[in-house]
């Protein structure tokens, strides 16, 4: 048995409207300032891009990379910086750009991490959202989809490194 991806669940020209209403938003709340915008490797990358373009406000980018502990999954929660981010953020707005929100521990884990650091604001900025699955409370301060407990793919997201190229984002289903 082998995955295949099997139905569109936002098409590219959907994921384009919704990416500049989220630009819209983020631009009117950080109006007169300039955030750092910080995305997690790898699966942000194209998100981040599509939404730093749509900018009306200045923005800096810097990037990290999670690991997990030994060989459990990073979903276990006990996550390092693999790559840690190049500017300091003390008194700096700081805002993560993520691909999925899922159990949540990644992301609340992070924000632990970059809080430590004093940033003058620190917000997540969240792809998709998977509120089914937390395993412990975490809200993202801008969401762009809410979906259902299926693993997608496409547009960052990836299964074992395929499909991040992928323009639209699919449900993966199974085919035999
Ligand atoms: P967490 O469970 O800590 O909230 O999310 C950890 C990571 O799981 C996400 O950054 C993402 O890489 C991965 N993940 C969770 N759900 C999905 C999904 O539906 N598709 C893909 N491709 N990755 C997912």
């Amino acid at each position: 048995m082998t995955e295949a991806v099997a139905e569109v669940l936002f098409p590219k020209e959907v994921i384009a409207r919704r990416v500049r209403e989220l630009a819209g938003q983020i631009s009117r709340d950080y109006e007169g300032r300039e955030p750092l915008i910080v995305g997690i490797l790898n699966g942000a990358f194209i998100f981040m891009a599509d939404l730093i373009r749509a900018l009306d406000v200045p923005c800096r980018v810097d990037f990290v990379r999670l690991a997990s502990y030994g060989s459990e999954s990073v979903s276990s929660g006990a996550i390092r910086i693999g790559k840690d981010l190049e500017t300091p953020i003390a008194g700096r707005d700081v805002l993560i750009v993520e691909d999925i929100v899922d159990t949540g521990l990644t992301l609340s884990r992070l924000v632990e991490v970059l809080r430590e650091r004093q940033p003058a604001s620190l917000r997540v900025c969240v792809f998709l959202d998977k509120p089914e699955r937390r395993r412990i409370p975490f809200t993202a301060d801008y969401v762009g989809f809410v979906i259902p407990d299926r693993f997608v793919v496409g547009y960052g997201l990836d299964f074992d490194e395929k499909y991040r190229f992928l323009p639209d984002v699919y449900v993966l289903g199974r085919s035999s």
